[in-house]
């Protein structure tokens, strides 16, 4: 299949549409990571989503709507917290998980009797989905474990030939995916940590829980309560390894690391913030942002991520931020892209002390 991209304009959005509308694939824009969209009331267009990224079947897809009347069919019931939320947040990175209505394709929610739905501010998929009046399914736009893309020329690069249409409208601003919240059912839990922190979310609702697995592994036995939340995930080719501790001893670890490997004749290179790739300066540093701007970690970090496949990078030391705010998302990412390894910087540096 040929895979055009295509600047965003009238007729490319008409082009989108039509395409929606027949039930083929097209990979957009969103203010959170670019996505590959399906009518969601499809079942076969939508399999064609699970085709093109190697998703596993048992993952469901986030359904996007751009206006509160579009919900009618794709939920069954709006709870009441929901519109409360609604109306802080939408449209914007926060998707809601609510009882399925009967229009949504069960594979759209790979047999859940729930659907997670989201509203995105990214004009793009708003102009999109008005044109086309469909709602669509769109996971995020990579191959299935890969750090998802955040403009088009990523997209292009895992996506060529296995759909017909990528829209180019530039970086997209978040950088990570999507709150997922449950307000289903007791207290609302946040399933995956995303540009709406659990912050905002309690300022309107009061407390807020976070799902157990979204700083570590599912432990053998624990139901997902997100299927998406697998051990592995956001991946680069090369091992990652999170170092943590004191500031001055976590730099100090990570030259001593970078340098040790790079001896060992790995490709090795650090990820760090932007006040110490100075003192890394030595050790192929990539610049995550600002250790005082969880935002900015987190709109660089996926980018990164694929930049490190690029240079064919095998062994990867990370710097960590709190897991507070966004700094919650940008460590369930970081987490999974390293499958939860993670090294104290005083234990790297005892034997030298020694
Ligand atoms: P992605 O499509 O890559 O943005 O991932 C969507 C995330 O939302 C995955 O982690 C899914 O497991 C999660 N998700 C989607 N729908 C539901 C649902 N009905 N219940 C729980 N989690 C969901
Ligand atoms: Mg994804």
């Amino acid at each position: 299949m040929n895979t055009q991209v295509l600047p965003v304009n009238e007729e490319s959005i008409a082009l989108a549409a039509k395409l929606l509308q027949q039930g083929e694939l097209v990979a957009l824009p969103t203010e959170t990571v670019y996505g590959i969209a399906a009518d969601a009331r499809n079942g076969e267009a939508v399999k064609k989503i699970f085709e093109a990224k190697g998703r596993p079947q048992d993952n469901p897809l986030i359904v996007h709507i751009c206006g509160m009347e579009m919900l009618h069919g794709i939920v069954s019931e709006v709870p009441e917290r929901a519109k409360k939320l609604a109306a802080a947040f939408w449209p914007g990175p926060l998707t809601m998980v609510m009882p399925r209505g009967p229009e949504v394709s069960e594979v759209t929610c790979a047999g859940l009797d729930t659907v997670g739905v989201r509203m995105p501010s990214h004009p793009v998929v708003q102009a999109v989905i008005k044109a086309s009046g469909v709602a669509f399914a769109a996971p995020s736009a990579n191959l299935s474990g890969k750090p998802s893309p955040t403009n088009a020329q990523d997209t292009f690069v895992d996506m060529d030939g296995r759909l017909p249409l990528i829209l180019d409208g530039g970086e997209s601003a978040v950088g990570v995916e999507s709150t997922v919240l449950d307000v289903t059912s007791g207290a609302p839990c946040i399933l995956r940590p995303g540009g709406i922190t659990k912050d905002m979310l309690e300022s309107v609702l009061g407390h807020v829980d976070v799902a157990g697995s979204v700083l570590r592994p599912l432990q053998k036995g624990e139901k997902a309560l997100s299927p998406g939340m697998r051990y592995k995930h956001y991946s680069p080719d090369g091992q990652v390894t999170l170092v943590e501790g004191a500031e001055a001893d976590v730099v100090a670890a990570m030259a001593k690391l970078a340098t040790h490997a790079d001896a060992q004749g790995h490709r090795a290179c650090v990820m760090c913030f932007t006040e110490h790739m100075d003192a890394l300066k030595d050790c192929h540093p990539h610049d995550i942002g600002s250790r005082d701007n969880a935002s900015e970690v987190a709109h660089r970090l996926f980018d990164t991520l694929r930049r490190l496949d690029e240079e064919h990078m095998d062994v990867i030391f990370s710097e960590v931020v709190p897991p507070e705010g966004v700094g919650l998302a940008v460590m369930n990412r970081l987490g999974r892209a390293a499958a939860f390894h993670t090294i104290q910087a005083r234990d790297v540096l005892k034997d030298e002390e020694a």
